[in-house]
């Protein structure tokens, strides 16, 4: 078992030496002063070193291994972005410094929310959330706001299609407002006619993703659109996952009024680690007055941040949100171009379509016809035949180095897998993964044991989930 870095401490060891200090000394008083000496980690600079590489080593990662979680997004995050992120002139500017001091930053959050705006068909964008949940509360006040300014007080409810990820009825919650679910049709898309029933006076708006997360394209949105804006709704775009779509088609375009982006997904940030992220939020004309505050405007060639908006809903986060995100989505946007961003939604559509032709025989499709960039498929056949389940499944591919997709999601498919190969992989990798299980379905059929063994090469096998989330152990005492 590895240890943590204070076990390995031996006192007086060291990594660095610091100068003398040039402070004169202060002796504080005896009542503040602490007891013991605190347990700061004393090791050599080798044993440091290896400690964090051992580490790092143990963590699954896009760079060491392919990650096809889906609904996440884990494609290869160019380095040049951190190259731009680390630079100077962006790392070393204070958010109270003036806008005539920084004209360089509130240039690129200008020119990026401009792209952004151009990409999704949007009137204008704030940058502030910090992630994409944030985003959805922040667009779904907006909507409220919309509503109440308008003394349509009655409107309460959000339609949320079952297949939604879990962030969106959660966020429409948290923003005050009723969830109705939406079941979803035979193909997989919104049953119409269970929209049109649900859809009446209190309805304030419909929060979709497109393509939702079975991977299929709503082809019936514009007709969705046209049922929620008759009766005085609005519509919520959740992009956080922009990949199918990106320099295809627009949200705007198909009737919608509110979007929000994931840029640490589509966009490249790494987030493995859970940040940080950043969930930018555009929105149609006639609710560009309610965006967070402040907002980064031009005049003439001059930038500068809009504080005093009457009806905005208020700060949704300190400062502009994060900031160096910015710069790597901005880095991205500009690498790739306008016919790079529309190669790379294509390709990644491409791999989903040929991943699922390959392994859909063997594991089965709930929903037939083409797939965004990302599919759905169900071990459920598997289970019923051999016991062998998505979870088995999934461990037994962690000894082939590859991340498992998402499981057991979306909750409308039994036994479902996600798989989202996204762009940046080759066909040697496509046809590796499928191969592999390919060959974990024989298993299950030859030898299931060893499945229900899976992982062995890892450092720790199967967890006893149930004990892990009931009575989980989140401090762990260190015998020094
Ligand atoms: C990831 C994701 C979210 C939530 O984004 P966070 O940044 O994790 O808060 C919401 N909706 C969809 C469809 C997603 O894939």
């Amino acid at each position: 078992m590895m240890k943590l870095i204070f076990e390995i401490t031996k006192e007086d060891r060291r990594s660095v030496r610091l100068p003398m200090s040039t402070i004169p000394s202060f002796n504080i008083p005896k009542e503040y002063a602490r007891g013991q000496r605190p347990h700061l980690p004393e090791v050599s600079k080798i044993d440091l070193v290896r400690h964090y590489t051992a580490l790092s080593l143990r963590t699954h990662g896009v760079d060491n291994g392919f990650y096809p979680l889906g609904s996440c997004t884990m494609k290869y995050n160019p380095k040049v972005n951190e190259k731009t992120a680390s630079l100077v002139g962006f790392t070393n500017i204070h958010p109270l410094q003036s806008a005539q001091e920084t004209q360089g930053a509130l240039e690129l959050m200008y020119d990026l929310k401009t792209m952004l705006c151009e990409i999704t068909g949007m009137y204008d964008m704030t940058m502030q959330p910090a992630a994409g949940a944030h985003g959805e509360w922040t667009g779904l006040m907006m909507m409220k706001k919309y509503h109440e300014m308008r003394g349509d007080t009655q409107k309460r409810v959000i339609l949320v299609p079952d297949s939604a990820h879990g962030t969106n009825p959660a966020s429409a919650h948290v923003a005050g407002f009723d969830v109705k679910s939406i079941p979803s049709a035979a193909d997989g898309g919104v049953d119409l006619e269970a929209l049109r029933d649900a859809v009446g006076d209190d309805t304030a708006g419909l929060m979709l993703t497109n393509p939702n997360t079975l991977g299929i394209f709503e082809s019936r949105i514009v007709e969705m659109a046209k049922i929620v804006h008759e009766a005085g709704g609005l519509l919520y775009y959740d992009g956080a996952n922009l990949n199918a779509i990106m320099g295809q088609v627009r949200p705007g375009d198909m009737g919608f009024d509110v979007i929000h982006l994931n840029l640490h997904k589509t966009f490249s940030t790494p987030h493995g680690g859970g940040g940080p992220g950043s969930g930018p939020v555009g929105c149609a004309k006639r609710l560009a007055q309610f965006l967070p505050t402040p907002n980064v405007e031009k005049k003439g060639d001059t930038y500068f941040l809009q504080h005093d908006n009457e009806d905005s809903i208020g700060s949704v986060k300190s400062f502009y949100g994060h900031f160096l995100t910015l710069v790597r989505a901005y880095t991205y946007i500009l690498s790739l171009g306008a016919d790079g961003l529309s190669d790379a939604s294509r390709i990644a559509v491409l791999n989903a379509n040929y991943m699922m032709a390959r392994l859909k025989d063997t594991y089965t499709v709930p929903f037939n016809g083409l797939c965004m960039h990302e599919f759905v498929m169900t071990a459920q056949k598997l289970k019923e035949e051999t016991g062998i389940s998505a979870m088995d499944v999934a461990k037994a591919l962690l000894d082939e180095g590859i991340h498992p997709p998402t499981v057991y999601f979306p909750l409308i498919v039994k036994e479902a897998m996600m798989v989202e190969p996204t762009e940046t992989e080759s066909i040697e990798t496509l046809d590796h993964a499928c191969d592999v299980l390919l060959s974990i379905a024989r298993i299950a059929k030859e030898d299931p044991q060893q499945l229900h063994d899976a992982p062995v090469t890892t450092v720790i096998s199967r967890l006893d989930e149930v004990e892990a989330a009931r009575n989980p152990i989140l401090r762990y005492s260190i015998s020094l």
